[in-house]
């Protein structure tokens, strides 16, 4: 077998509601996906918040009252895991203000500005793109420590 085979993956994608019901699903969802990797706590802890940041930003903010679909990817790779969190909703204008911490356009709504911030700190890496008008895509990417790789 050829070594590129022998690496284990696994994918999967939701699509649902941007309704904020679903923040709860998208992060069990995630942490429940993630679980065949054996992670820590901690890392389904940091996993779990990461989501539900991505996830309540294209909801509250991509979508703002409106309606529209939010889609999680997940995959596996060895013991990386990618999670891509995108929107078809209103887009970012200056995405490197936007991931400035304490930087929010809603603060009526009690937010505080950490969203990024808080997917930065708890992921590995964080890409944003966005498009005024077209959505919203964030991947992110995290190494789990304690998962043996098949070599
Ligand atoms: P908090 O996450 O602390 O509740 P917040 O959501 O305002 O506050 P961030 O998550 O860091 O803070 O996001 C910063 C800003 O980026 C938001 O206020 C919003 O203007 C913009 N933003 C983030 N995600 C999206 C998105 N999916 N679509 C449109 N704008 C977004
Ligand atoms: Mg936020």
């Amino acid at each position: 077998m050829e070594r590129e085979n022998m690496i284990q993956r696994n994918e999967m994608q939701v699509e649902f509601d941007a309704n904020s019901v679903n923040e709860r699903f998208a992060r069990v969802t995630a942490a429940a996906f993630v679980a065949q990797l054996n992670p820590t706590m901690d890392e389904v802890e940091d996993i779990k918040t990461a989501v539900s940041e991505a996830v309540t930003n294209a909801i509250i903010h991509g979508y703002d009252q409106s309606t529209g679909k939010v889609r999680m990817s997940c995959r596996l790779e060895g013991s990386q895991i990618h999670i891509i969190v995108e929107d078809w909703g209103k887009g970012i204008e200056d995405v490197a203000l936007a991931k400035q911490p304490f930087y929010t356009t809603r603060p009526e709504l009690e937010r505080s500005g950490m969203g990024f911030a808080f997917m930065e700190a708890f992921m590995d890496d964080v890409q944003v793109e966005s498009e005024v008008g077209k959505g919203t895509r964030i991947t992110m990417n995290k190494r789990l420590g304690n998962v043996w790789e098949q070599v």
